[in-house]
């Protein structure tokens, strides 16, 4: 399949841009493939209401197909039609939240087919914050299935390049944007709302504490750190391999003259053996390494730095082709939560407690 790269330029024009977003609209209904950028990472968009196109979204994704879609919407009217009711809940978080990286599952209605969810009688829906998501879900006829848009278990891809590296040949076409600088980089929060408490099924930019300000109660799922526990995950996509470099990466966690000191040794090793290394820092830290490819995620007090870098790293690693991989651990607070969440799959929870 010939992949149709569409650059949309910053300063272009409201009309041309809009005239290539009619024509990726266009290939949505027709049943085809569209990658397009959100506020988190590049999603890989289909119409969500044709079971073929979800059909060709996993074929495209060389994903597992019990694993849901996230339906896309850009208006509050087209929700009510594709879940069963709005509850009271979901219509506050909406009014705090979207647009923005929020995703809330609710009861499926009929249109939606099993294909889009899983299997599932429940779906996922989100209103994403980028302003040419926007216009490109409206042009799509309201509702687009994606999940995000790089190959089954490679992390998730924040810029139209690594799109490209996974997607061409596979899908019809790629909508080459800037994502702007209020990127955040990881995906967005899932919070259950068909439970009675609604229930945080993967932590992102919009915290827990975010939520419950907003409606109160809210719980997180046991799964969501705790690798060792017996449980499967709620969310059917947490119990596959993410996010992961071709590499192997270790999380270390102490203090910070001990971290420097064990990544230091480590390096050194797999140097002697001719074996490449990396290290992920905080900027206050990141001096201190040595190894053959060092990524200043920003301050230690700044998470939404390293939210937005993280993706990154683990994709530049692969194209250096480092082996070894060394990563700071960070505070899990905030956002910081989410980034742990990523990082320890990338590391398959491998970290080493000094
Ligand atoms: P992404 O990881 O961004 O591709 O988003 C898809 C993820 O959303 C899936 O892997 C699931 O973890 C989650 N998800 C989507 N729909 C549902 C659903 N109905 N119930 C639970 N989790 C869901
Ligand atoms: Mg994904």
């Amino acid at each position: 399949m010939k992949t149709q790269i569409v650059s949309l330029v910053w300063g272009e024009d409201k009309e041309s841009k809009h005239a290539k977003l009619a024509q990726a609209g266009e290939v949505i209904k027709n049943g085809g493939l569209v990658a397009f950028p959100t506020e988190t990472v590049y999603g890989l968009g289909g119409d969500a209401l044709n079971a073929e196109s979800a059909k060709k979204i996993y074929a495209a994704k060389g994903r597992p197909s019990d694993n849901p879609l996230i339906v896309h919407i850009a208006d509050m009217e087209h929700l009510e039609k594709i879940v069963r009711e709005v509850p009271e809940n979901v219509r506050k978080l909406a009014k705090a939240f979207w647009p923005g990286p929020l995703t809330m599952i609710m009861k499926k209605s009929d249109i939606v087919p099993y294909q889009t969810t899983g299997g599932l009688d429940t779906v996922a829906v989100r209103m994403p914050g980028h302003p040419i998501a926007l216009i490109f879900i409206r042009e799509s006829g309201g509702y687009v299935a994606a999940p995000s848009a790089n190959l089954s278990g490679k992390p998730s891809p924040t810029t139209a390049k690594y799109v490209i590296q996974d997607m061409d040949g596979r899908i019809d076409m790629i909508l080459d944007a800037y994502m702007g600088s209020e990127n955040i980089g990881i995906e967005s929060t899932i919070v259950d709302m068909t439970s009675e408490i609604p229930m945080i099924l993967r932590p992102g930019y919009i915290t827990q504490e975010m939520i419950s300000s907003i409606i109160g109660k809210t719980d997180t799922d046991v799964t969501i750190f705790d690798n060792a526990s017996n449980e499967p995950p709620k969310a059917p996509g947490m119990k596959y391999r993410h996010y992961a470099p071709k590499g192997e990466l270790v999380i270390v966690e102490g203090e910070p003259q001990k971290v420097v000191n064990y990544i230091n040794e480590q390096t050194k090793l797999h140097a002697q053996k001719g074996e490449k290394t990396g290290v992920i820092g905080t900027s206050e830290m990141i001096r201190n390494y040595q190894a053959d490819s060092i990524k200043d995620a920003g301050r230690h007090d700044d998470m939404l730095s390293v939210a937005g870098r993280l993706y990154t790293f683990l994709r530049e690693f692969d194209d250096e082709n480092i082996a070894y991989m060394y990563s700071e651990s960070f505070a899990s607070e905030g956002v910081g939560q989410a980034v742990m969440n990523r990082l320890l799959k990338a590391a398959g929870h491998r970290c080493v407690k000094l």
